[in-house]
């Protein structure tokens, strides 16, 4: 709050806040319009273990805006959250992928495919969490074996009890955890210890320098360590060239996602990286 201005100084009428309201409300308008308008989609990006096989891939959300184009998550995702539309969007997303999940399973050669959906803090801690994720589930059809759920460090620090209490009963069911952007958040080692994950995502901003900054390569190093103490899967996200895909393997790490590979593609353009995959290896490509 600007000070001696006195009270009556309305920040409305800083020409930049109220443009950024302005914006906010077009923008939900916007988001309300286009999930009656189906002007959501979902985009595939592809998860690569070290021998050159797909793993599956990471469901990542995509909107098909009339006039702005595609527009990036990160842009109405916070938004979506703030309105409670996050709850239909990722509704959406959930079903998409468990529909997906079914259409590969008809085929031996996809079947075995894994797809991560990224779960937000308000869903998460929706109360009707559990029955949305196993509803979705089994409305669809798809084998929860094959389904992985991306949580972020800053949704798990509310009510421990009741976060554990729901991966515990999803995990029964066969479903897999991994923590999401790992390294950014609120970091503490007593809950990795308590919370029942599987894997690790090492967030990005500690791979892109990986090759010249020595505390990326330490903390990735000590990533990698601690995921092989507690039995977790550690995945490198944002692997962009083969020289840092090279150093990964050489300290350890074995599953990939990044530009490198592939970025996050449609549906049609990913099921064709996936027959391409069958007969050459990205190993042998880079
Ligand atoms: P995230 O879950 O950490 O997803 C990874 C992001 O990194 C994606 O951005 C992906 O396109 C990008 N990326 C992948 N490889 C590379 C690379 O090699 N280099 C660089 N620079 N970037 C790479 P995207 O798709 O824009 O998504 C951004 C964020 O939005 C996601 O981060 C996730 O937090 C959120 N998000 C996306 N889809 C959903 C969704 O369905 N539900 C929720 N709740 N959040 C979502
Ligand atoms: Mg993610
Ligand atoms: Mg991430
Ligand atoms: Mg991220």
């Amino acid at each position: 709050q600007a000070k001696g201005e006195g009270r009556n100084t309305i920040r409305f009428f800083d020409p930049d806040m109220q443009a950024a309201i302005t914006n906010r409300i077009t923008l939900e308008a916007d988001l309300r319009s286009g999930l009656k308008q189906n002007d959501f989609l979902v985009y595939y990006q592809p998860q690569i273990v070290k021998d050159g096989k797909l793993l599956g891939a990471e469901a990542l959300l995509r909107w098909q805006h009339p006039s702005r184009g595609l527009v990036s998550p990160t842009e109405f995702i916070p938004l979506a959250e703030d309105t409670g539309l996050i709850l239909p969007l990722s509704e959406f997303v959930l079903m998409t992928a468990c529909n997906q999940l079914v259409a590969w399973a008809q085929h031996p050669e996809t079947a075995e495919l894994n797809l991560s959906v990224n779960i937000s803090a308000r869903q998460f801690h929706h109360r009707d969490f559990v029955d949305q994720v196993l509803g979705t589930l089994a409305k669809s059809g798809a084998n929860p074996e094959n389904l992985t759920l991306e949580l972020t460090e800053s949704l798990l620090v509310e009510d421990m009890e009741s976060v554990i209490s729901k991966m515990t009963t999803l995990k029964s069911r066969g479903i897999s955890f991994s923590l999401d952007d790992f390294g950014t958040g609120y970091s503490s080692l007593s809950y990795l210890k308590r919370l029942p994950l599987d894997i690790l995502k090492i967030d990005q901003s500690f791979i892109r320098d990986l090759l010249t900054d020595p505390s990326d390569e330490a903390i990735v190093r000590t990533v990698i360590s601690l995921g092989q103490s507690l039995e977790l899967a550690v995945i490198a996200e944002g692997v962009e060239t083969g020289e840092t895909r090279e150093a990964l393997i050489n300290i350890g790490c074995h599953v990939y996602q990044g530009y490198l590979f592939s970025h996050p593609l449609p549906i049609e353009e990913f099921n064709k990286f996936i027959r391409k995959m069958q007969t050459e290896t990205i190993t042998n490509k880079v």
